[in-house]
């Protein structure tokens, strides 16, 4: 080990988002030794950029909502394919997460008796998101973070973690390097949580930062575990499409809960030419109904604007291919028209800014061009709905690198309840699985710390190789353009093949300078996870012949009843350099759940 560095804890939770931060806060309190490993800053975590609100059916605008109607609306947006146990726990105890928020000293937004705000989102009957303006995920961060500092919990920042350990099936601990030294960490735990957040960086076009390379998904596929749900991406309906600089990057839903309208080149409101008979009894069809809802929700029905973003979002691209799309190839969002200038700059701060500052807009006075951007992975690694723990005892998975809540497509705002709800439940039963093993702890082999460092050091070792930057930005094209929003089988055929060629092209990536602070080491070690997740995505895309929430084969436009009942699941090939599908049959929703859904 040549002095290398080493730490011992009963539960180490990687990642330092609202899903790792409330699973260290609850290992702690149930009296677990606990450390926060994180790749970026504290504070840094995607979790910040979250805009709109935390669903939690907290009734403080609709007496009528409670959580029966959230388990509905989050199954019927997931196309049934959801874990109907993870839905029902999230929407049970998602209210209990917020209040406890508060508790702990976050500040929302009140309701004019002085309840907690909740505004609309789309696919939520009722308005349900606890928000605080369009900046959540900053106070929920700030709230959760200042909460674990406060306990002592250790914090590892600017660390990234290679590989989970394990002696037998069980888990024994994790390797990991500092970004600055390039020195290694070895942390000696029984249980490892994973709260790695999403994939995003695999796509071209995304909403996503820097750090969404899939490392969770892929660590815990190395470790044996399996993920379920990978083909369902989610591509959320506004992202900004210009300047070139910032294309991708969120504006969030809210902008529609809070009156927007989407409209073609034509000046056409077309979103009433996509409602799906799915959503047809709930939705608006025409003009009036429609903007009467905002004043009066018990007798009208929602706009089309605000079906899940699935369908907004194939609405959108189709708009944009018959030619009505705007100068910068997008779709206009119109609030502007709407809404005084007091009312947006109130309820909207954030994206008057960002437009203000990034593209010269004022959304208070003229329409946002959008479109498209690959915002969130419904799929991750297969956990039980209980406990988080996936098929690999002692290794943990929550927030949005887990999977099966959310099923073919998630409902906004229900990503940060996630991130509440099983990060306290991971966090609990991550930690009473330390404590029962007593002294007899799995033990971490030396030789696999070598064989983990030798991987990690691998891409110094190789001479004239090519960089992983050119790797990543043609893997990022490759993705956007084949494994995108509409797909179709030759595409797909397409990108399997030229994933193998990265894959092939990756073997031989070369890193140049020293370990100190070296970005392109970085991804070096990142694109390895970005390969094997964008490979799972691609066949399980593959292998789904129907269209499906967030999934959408062209060569098979509607969902058939068959798939209906079957998730995709998705492991590692025997020789570990490829990955293998399996289909498993839904578990069966009890009788009492079934009865919401007559
Ligand atoms: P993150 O918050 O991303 O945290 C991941 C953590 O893992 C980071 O600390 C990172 O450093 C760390 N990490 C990653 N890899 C490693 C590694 N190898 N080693 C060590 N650490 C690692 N959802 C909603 O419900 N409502 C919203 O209003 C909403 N708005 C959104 C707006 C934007 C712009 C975006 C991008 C997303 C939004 N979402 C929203 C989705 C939601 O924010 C995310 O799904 C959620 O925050 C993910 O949280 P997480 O804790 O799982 O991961």
């Amino acid at each position: 080990r040549g002095g290398m560095e080493r730490h011992t804890y009963d539960v180490v939770v990687v990642g330092a988002g609202g899903a790792g931060l409330r699973a260290a806060i609850a290992a702690h309190d149930a009296g677990a030794r606990t450390a926060i490993v994180c790749k970026s800053l504290l504070g840094k975590a995607h979790t910040v950029m979250a805009e709109g609100g935390i669903a939690a059916a907290m009734g403080n605008r609709w007496p009528e909502d409670n959580w029966e109607v959230h388990f509905r609306d989050t199954m019927r947006g997931g196309k049934m394919l959801n874990n109907w146990r993870m839905a029902q726990l999230h929407a049970q105890e998602a209210p209990e997460r917020v209040q406890e928020l508060e508790d702990w000293g976050a500040l929302f937004d009140r309701t004019e008796d002085g309840l907690i705000s909740q505004r609309d989102f789309g696919g939520h009957k009722y308005a349900r998101l606890a928000h605080v303006g369009d900046r959540t995920g900053l106070e929920m961060i700030r709230t959760l973070q200042q909460r674990a500092v406060s306990l002592g919990i250790d914090v590892f920042m600017e660390c990234t973690v290679t590989d989970v350990f394990k002696d037998g099936g069980r888990v024994s601990g994790a390797f990991a390097y500092w970004r600055e030294s390039g020195r290694f960490i070895v942390f000696d735990a029984p249980s490892v949580i994973l709260a790695t957040g999403g994939i995003g960086k695999s796509f071209k076009v995304t909403s996503n930062s820097w750090e969404y390379t899939g490392d969770g998904h892929a660590l815990a596929m190395r470790a044996g575990a399996s993920l379920i749900n990978m083909e369902f991406v989610q591509f959320h309906p506004t992202g900004m499409v210009w300047p070139p600089s910032v294309k991708g990057l969120l504006v969030t839903e809210s902008v529609r809960g809070d009156g927007g309208i989407l409209k073609n080149s034509e000046g056409e409101r077309f979103m009433f030419d996509y409602i799906p008979e799915f959503f047809r009894a709930e939705t608006a069809d025409t003009v009036e109904e429609a903007d009467a809802w905002y004043e009066d929700k018990k007798n009208n029905r929602r706009p089309p604007e605000l079906l899940p973003r699935d369908e907004v979002a194939r609405a959108i691209n189709s708009e944009i291919k018959a030619g009505r799309g705007t100068p910068h190839g997008g779709i206009y969002l119109d609030i502007a028209s709407r809404r005084s200038p007091e009312f947006i700059r109130k309820r909207l701060p954030s994206m008057y800014h960002q437009f203000k500052e990034l593209a010269d807009v004022d959304i208070t006075a003229e329409p946002m061009e959008i479109g498209p951007t690959c915002h969130y992975v419904m799929g991750g690694v297969e956990v039980d709905a209980d406990t988080q723990e996936s098929a690999v005892t002692g290794l943990y998975a929550v927030g949005e690198c887990s999977g099966g809540m959310h099923g073919s497509n998630r409902l906004g705002g229900n990503s940060l309840g996630d991130l509440l709800v099983f990060g306290k439940r991971a966090g609990e039963h991550a930690s009473t699985y330390a404590a029962s093993l007593g002294d007899a702890r799995p033990q971490v082999d030396e030789a696999d710390v070598k064989a983990a460092q030798e991987s990690a050091l691998a891409p110094f070792e190789v001479e004239g190789g090519e960089n992983p930057y050119s790797i990543q930005s043609d893997l990022q094209q490759s993705m956007n353009d084949l494994v995108g929003i509409i797909r179709t089988r030759t595409e797909l055929e397409e990108s399997l093949g030229e994933i193998e060629a990265f894959k092939e092209r990756a073997r031989t990536m070369v890193v140049e300078g020293h370990r100190q602070y070296n970005p392109g080491w970085h991804l070096a070690l990142d694109l390895r996870n970005m390969l094997v997740v964008s490979e799972c995505i691609a066949k399980a895309a593959l292998a789904r012949e129907e269209s499906r929430g967030g999934h959408t084969r062209d060569d098979f436009p509607g969902p058939d009843p068959a798939w209906g009942t079957k998730n995709l699941v998705v492991t590692l090939d025997a020789a570990g350099t490829g990955v293998e599908l399996h289909e498993k049959t839904l578990p069966e929703m009890p009788d009492e759940l079934k009865g919401y859904f007559a």
